[in-house]
């Protein structure tokens, strides 16, 4: 199939005192039209700064590119000028982010934002835009649009706003939605509806989606396919079918343990894993994840493991799956 996206060999970070901090290294990940990719992980595993890398918003963060491609439609977005992204963003590209509020002006009524939008990207004129806002609004699932046109963010609830932020988004029309945690600070219910919306517009839409989330649920319900981020890297890679039948590495196994009602936590005590994330600044030697790590040999202490194919289209970075490894002494070993 098309491929929308394609990330190669990524390494983007922060320049500071101490010196270069890589917040993600070595990323590949790809995102074909109509497909959903999730990029799951604690947070302070890099999954924002990924996402922010893509738009070249890091730019502005005191961030830079170090190494690598990004592919948008056959263009490199880690070679254009901030003049040329800011026609991609919000235009062919767009975001949305945890908090609808911090994305919404206070004093503009919806339709006022949700017009500007329009107007800015579909070059159309005031009055035209104010009717399409209606449209927006009803197609985002706002009951009552021409009434809510005329209200300001506070007179609506989280999860109202959230779709606005939605419709605001889809005003240009974008062929990629980079969604940041846009369900985190939404209570459950509202959560689901949603989630629900943003499958049912990527259906009528046909648009990728890149969703940055901590919640395996979330990704359970949205992902066509899985990026695992673990301490700047991704550890394992799959479709989600495989991900869930197949967790591979120890840190995705350790994730889908602490997730209530998921194959694996259910009817046993919620599993933490024990632990923090490492600093960017202080990774460990070795694999990252190993001073969390219930499986951890010496090798493990010692060097980094390299991508490895778990199945076909299937692949974790640990050292289980190497000859070098020692993998089949792994599997003769009964899992701690
Ligand atoms: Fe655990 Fe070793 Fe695999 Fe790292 S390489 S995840 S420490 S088993
Ligand atoms: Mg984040």
């Amino acid at each position: 199939a098309e491929k929308l996206l394609e990330i190669e060999n990524l390494t983007a970070g922060f320049l500071t005192v101490g010196g270069t901090v890589k917040a993600t290294e070595h990323l590949s990940i790809s995102i074909e039209k109509g497909k959903t990719v999730c990029l799951v992980g604690e947070s302070g595993s890099g999954k924002s700064v990924t996402s922010l890398a893509v738009m070249r918003l890091i730019d502005y963060n005191g961030g830079a590119i170090l190494e690598g491609s990004i592919k948008f439609q056959g263009e490199d977005l880690a070679k254009k000028s901030q003049d040329e992204m800011i026609r991609i963003r919000g235009n062919k590209i767009a975001m949305i982010f945890q908090d609808p509020m911090s994305s919404l002006n206070p004093v503009y009524t919806i339709g006022d934002q949700i017009a500007e939008s329009i107007m800015l990207h579909r070059k159309k004129g005031k009055k035209e835009a104010r009717q399409m806002a209606v449209d927006m609004l009803r197609l985002v699932g706002i009951p009552a649009p021409e009434i809510r046109v005329k209200q300001y963010p506070h007179e609506l609830s989280g999860g109202m706003c959230q779709r606005v932020v939605i419709a605001i988004a889809l005003a240009c029309d974008p062929s990629l939605l980079i969604a940041d945690e846009p369900t985190t600070a939404l209570d459950v219910t509202v959560q689901a509806q949603i989630l629900d919306l943003l499958r049912s517009l990527q259906k009528e839409l046909g648009m990728s989606i890149l969703l940055i989330t901590h919640d395996m649920g979330v990704a359970a319900e949205m992902a066509d396919r899985i990026a695992v981020m673990y301490a700047g890297i991704i550890v394992e890679e799959g479709s989600a079918n495989e991900i869930f039948a197949r967790p591979s590495h120890p840190y995705t196994e350790g994730l889908l343990k602490s997730v209530p009602g998921l194959e694996g936590a259910r009817g046993e005590e919620l599993y933490t894993i024990r632990g923090n994330i490492p600093g960017l600044s202080q990774l460990p030697e070795g694999c990252r994840f190993h001073p969390r790590c219930p499986y951890a040999k010496d090798i493990c202490r010692e060097k980094a493991p390299t991508v490895m194919a778990v199945t076909e289209d299937h692949y974790a970075s640990c050292w289980m799956y190497s000859e070098e490894g020692g993998a089949a002494a792994w599997k003769n070993e009964s899992k701690p």
